[in-house]
């Protein structure tokens, strides 16, 4: 039997290591002491692990739709009901396992691993490709294998590390900026009297004046910015592209009977109303920020970057040497909330699981 292994025993090394195990003698590599502990901080604890809306436009890059649209949420949510999970799905299509612990999905993939090896505490740290083989230096150890699966994630949240990637400096790939998705925006004007206000409002991003998303939701004022889902979504659309944003909030948006004539009493939180007043602003259709910056990494949910996917073929392979493959967050791959860097992991899984197979047929 071939030998895989795979760095990173997070949703993407977990599911390929599951659908590979019946053909390959499967190492999982993982240097916490812990599999999945993405997984189980995912959606607040319920891991909102799949969406089932149109995926268009939910991703940064067609090359991820692709994959996606591979292995769809239909056929994840049928993988899963193999593996004997139970889920439901929400009215804004998040799917959830019914238990809403992200525990019972990690218990559900961790009851199928049985005959991969795994090995906690191991942190790899250099590849060394070979003619016939390839070694994957952890720990003290070098040991050899016939492909390898590089699905050690990002620099993403307090989970994430520069380890993710800096194993992949033996190989020469090359990693684009990375930077802070799905976090909060710290925002130039001084918000800190309005820090812990909720207000659901149709949120306008604008780039260099021209507007380029909206979407209603839910944001929730900081001492020094704004967050919420839609924040979250926001964030990573202004690191898709360098620019100056403003983001304007209508906070009319679903008021029966507004009009501009009401009085500020009558329609804001008494704390907007403050703010408002202080900085001379009357206009809550068009409450508009200037953005500073996302957030810090550590504070973020995924990275908008990683491996360049010019470095890729569609199967996931490395162009310079197809026993190398890489996915997950690791790549230049981003989606929005709701589900669909859960499914992109998952969908990678397939890709990659089917290409190895393929070529062992
Ligand atoms: C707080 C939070 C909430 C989230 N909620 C959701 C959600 O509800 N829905 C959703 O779709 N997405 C959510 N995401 C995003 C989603 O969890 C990730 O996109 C997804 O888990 C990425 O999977 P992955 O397998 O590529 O990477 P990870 O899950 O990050 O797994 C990578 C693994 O590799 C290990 N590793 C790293 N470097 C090395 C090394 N050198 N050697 C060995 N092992 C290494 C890491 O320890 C980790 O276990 C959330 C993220 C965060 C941080």
């Amino acid at each position: 039997m071939k030998k895989v292994a795979i760095i990173g025993a997070g949703a993407l090394g977990i599911v390929s290591a599951i659908m590979l195990k019946d053909n390959f003698k499967v190492t999982l590599i993982e240097k916490n002491n812990k599999l999945g502990k993405k997984i189980l901080a995912s959606g607040n604890g319920k891991c909102n692990f799949t969406n089932i809306s149109d995926k268009k436009g939910k991703y940064n890059n067609d090359f991820a739709l692709d994959i996606v649209n591979y292995f769809d949420s239909q056929k994840t949510l049928e993988f899963f009901s193999n593996l004997g999970l139970v889920y439901k799905i929400d009215e804004e299509n998040r799917v959830y396992p019914l238990s809403e612990s992200s525990q019972t999905v990690l218990d559900v993939l961790k009851k199928n691993l049985n005959g991969v090896r795994i090995l906690l505490d191991s942190r790899v740290n250099r590849i060394v490709v070979n003619e016939n083989d390839i070694e994957v230096f952890y720990k003290d150890v070098i040991e050899s294998f016939d492909y390898v699966i590089c699905a050690s994630g990002s620099l993403a949240s307090n989970l994430g590390s520069e380890y993710a990637y800096s194993y992949l400096k033996s190989l020469n790939i090359n990693i684009t900026d990375l930077n802070s998705g799905l976090s909060s925006l710290v925002l130039k004007e001084n918000v800190s009297s309005l820090n812990g206000i909720r207000c659901k409002c149709l949120v306008n991003l604008y780039k260099d004046d021209i507007h380029v998303y909206k979407e209603y939701g839910e944001v929730l004022f900081k001492e020094d910015g704004i967050g919420g889902i839609v924040i979250l979504n926001v964030s990573s659309i202004i690191n898709r592209e360098k620019g100056n944003y403003k983001i304007s909030l209508d906070l009319s948006y679903g008021a029966c009977n507004y009009s501009s004539n009401n009085d500020l009493i009558g329609m804001v939180h008494p704390k907007i109303k403050d703010y408002m007043i202080a900085n001379n602003l009357n206009d809550i259709t068009n409450l508009n920020f200037i953005v500073t910056s996302t957030s810090k990494h550590e504070n973020a949910q995924v990275i908008c970057g990683g491996v360049k996917i010019e470095e890729l073929n569609n199967n996931l392979s490395w162009k310079k040497d197809n026993r190398i493959y890489l996915g997950g967050e690791l790549i230049d791959c981003d989606g929005l909330c709701g589900g669909y860097n859960l499914q992109f992991a998952f969908s990678c899984a397939k890709v990659i699981s089917d290409s190895i197979k393929k070529i062992n047929q």
